[in-house]
């Protein structure tokens, strides 16, 4: 029983519609596959319904930019009430700081020769409600400015490269309430990849699962090389969270995540589901 339950749709920045992800997850053998836009809820629907006709499960996922200390983190949310007024307040927060940066960052990279029309960004954007640097890089890659997002976020979209502007993120523990009001369980997406490996130490994992907060670290994911993962699949153990395994696909944005190249194993998501029922979420 395959269970990949951290995927993106073209709802956020991955290449697949809701359904072609369903489908696709069936064709690659998956029991459950969990949608996990950036930010927005808005894919659920479509994903719903297509699995409807497949023995494949939809999870209700969405992966929220979060910060601790002014560093990006990434919080995987499952089963969350999607009616929940003040859960969908942060999410319009933070998809507000992404559409408001925009002009800033066009104006930036034209600043450095690379100027991409309306109507280019937007194609990217497609139905996206939730704007992000992935769909600049597409546009620079039909623009011929860069070979593959790889180039675009290297050379100009990650922190600290020239078309990095920075935005509205929520506190991790402000989301991580949010989530579970709403009845969901909270996940902290690659905690070790990029940057935020600092500022999530053990002792702030620690502390985050004595407060009740956190329910789980992603462990398995191809932003972790095999040691990393050893050492955070022992550190959970120490600190008493669950461990789960993704790919953390996004269509063809992005290489070497193909739909079920990590998993979750059953007991872990039985657990999820079980604190989701608890807390009056939607399975
Ligand atoms: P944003 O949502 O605008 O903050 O952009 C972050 C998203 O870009 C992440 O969720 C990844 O999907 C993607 N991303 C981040 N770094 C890279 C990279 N180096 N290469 C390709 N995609 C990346
Ligand atoms: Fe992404
Ligand atoms: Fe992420
Ligand atoms: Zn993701």
């Amino acid at each position: 029983m395959l269970i990949d339950p951290h995927t993106h749709s073209s709802i956020s920045d991955g290449t697949d519609s809701p359904s072609q992800l369903v489908a696709n997850a069936a064709r690659a053998g998956l029991a459950v596959v969990g949608l996990c836009d950036h930010d927005t809820t808005a894919g659920w629907a479509g994903a719903l319904a297509a699995a409807a006709s497949t023995d494949v499960r939809v999870l209700r996922g969405i992966e929220i930019s979060c910060e601790v200390d002014h560093v990006s983190v990434h919080l995987l949310a499952y089963g969350c009430r999607e009616s929940d007024v003040a859960l969908q307040a942060e999410l319009s927060r933070v998809r507000a700081g992404r559409t408001e940066r925009v002009p800033t960052m066009l104006a930036r990279l034209a600043e450095h020769g690379m100027p991409i029309p309306d109507a280019v960004l937007q194609r990217y954007v497609g139905d996206s409600p939730s704007v992000g640097r992935p769909h600049f890089a597409d546009a620079m890659i039909e623009l011929g400015y860069v070979v593959d997002r790889q180039e675009a976020f290297s050379d100009w979209l990650a922190e600290e490269k020239p078309g990095y502007v920075p935005r509205y993120s929520a506190a991790l523990e402000v989301a991580i309430d949010l989530v579970h009001a709403a009845g969901g369980a909270a996940v902290i997406a690659h905690p070790w990849a990029r940057a935020s490996r600092p500022v999530l130490s053990e002792d702030f994992l620690k502390t985050l699962v004595e407060s009740e907060r956190l329910d789980g670290i992603e462990v398995d994911h191809q932003d972790h090389d095999a040691a990393t993962r050893e050492e955070l699949r022992a550190l959970a153990v120490r600190v008493g969270t669950l461990v789960t395994g993704s790919s953390d696909y996004h269509g063809t944005g992005k290489k070497d995540h193909e739909l079920g190249c990590n998993t979750t194993v059953p007991p872990v998501l039985e657990e999820l589901d079980r604190r989701v029922r608890a807390r009056g979420g939607l399975l």
